[in-house]
């Protein structure tokens, strides 16, 4: 319902449906290079999104842009359509303040390829310190929560463990605990299991499927596309900075209407 397309979704909750994250043509350039290039999609509370593509088709940069760890050059982004959004460039409209971001940045969690822990703190420490830090949480209260959400990826057992008394598996499930602590809307994973070995990818991706069947809302960027029709509700396929193709997840990978998708997932397979 904006009047002027690119402009920023006019917030009337009740039109707002149930949608989430709205990235609403988002270009991303690095001098002459675009990286993204007039990306927009939706997401709605508790769906599940895989996005999939070749290296280099700009789908960390999207997540990044998504989490504010960096702006678009055009186009903008809203969380819960509460115009948390923002557009910059020569013709902004509005840049969020420091502390929107922040407090946009608490409401996204974030799960990278290289787990990304703390290496002085322990497993719990880890998964205790964002919300003291972040949220001002009472710090035994938040060790409670971390000691709970440790339990629910299977970790009750290596609560006082270092990262490096840890496997890469138990490593990420750290950090997926460490992302719930803050009781995210939204999780955004980045080829979570990448950085493993193939023996302990399974363990991992179990307890992502657990968080999509729970309800959680996710994006995850991943090269597993067994994973991605078992777990996502919508599938979309990046090329080169942009969206090719995306729909139901059986659409895209079983049926996938566009040449670079068929090609792409024939190399993948
Ligand atoms: P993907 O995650 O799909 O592999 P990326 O989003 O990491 O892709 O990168 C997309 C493109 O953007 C790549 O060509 C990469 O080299 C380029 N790129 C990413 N970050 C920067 C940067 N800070 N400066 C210049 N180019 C970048
Ligand atoms: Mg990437």
């Amino acid at each position: 319902m904006s009047a002027v397309p690119g402009d920023p979704v006019q917030t009337d909750r009740a039109d707002a449906g149930d949608v989430l994250l709205d990235v609403r043509n988002v270009v991303k350039s690095y001098g002459a290079s675009t990286v993204l290039d007039g990306v927009s999609l939706t997401v709605r509370r508790g769906e599940t999104v895989a996005i999939i593509g070749p290296s280099g088709s700009g789908k960390s940069t999207l997540l990044r842009t998504i989490n504010h760890l960096q702006a678009p050059t055009h186009g903008f982004v809203v969380l819960d359509g509460d115009v948390i959004g923002y557009r910059v460039g020569p013709r902004a409209l509005r840049q969020l303040s420091e502390r929107e971001v922040l407090r946009q940045r608490t409401r996204i969690g974030f799960v990278f390829q290289s787990f990304n822990l703390f290496p002085h703190l322990t497993a719990v420490e880890n998964v205790a310190e964002a919300p003291v830090s972040a949220l001002g949480r009472d710090r035994a209260e938040s060790t409670r929560t971390a000691t709970e959400l440790l339990t629910r990826v299977g970790l009750s057992h290596r609560l006082d463990a270092y990262p490096r008394q840890l496997s890469g598996g138990e490593q990420q499930r750290v950090a997926i605990a460490r992302a719930l602590a803050l009781e995210p809307e939204l999780i955004l994973f980045d080829e979570p299991t990448s950085a493993l070995d193939p023996e302990l990818v399974d363990e991992v991706l179990s307890v992502i499927i657990d968080l999509a069947r729970g309800g959680t809302t996710l994006v995850i960027v991943t090269h597993e596309i067994a994973f991605a029709r078992r777990v996502a509700d919508t599938v979309i396929f990046m090329d080169h900075g942009k969206i090719v193709e995306s729909g139901p997840a059986t659409q895209v990978l079983d049926h996938p209407t566009h040449a670079r998708t068929q090609e792409f997932l024939a190399l993948v397979r």
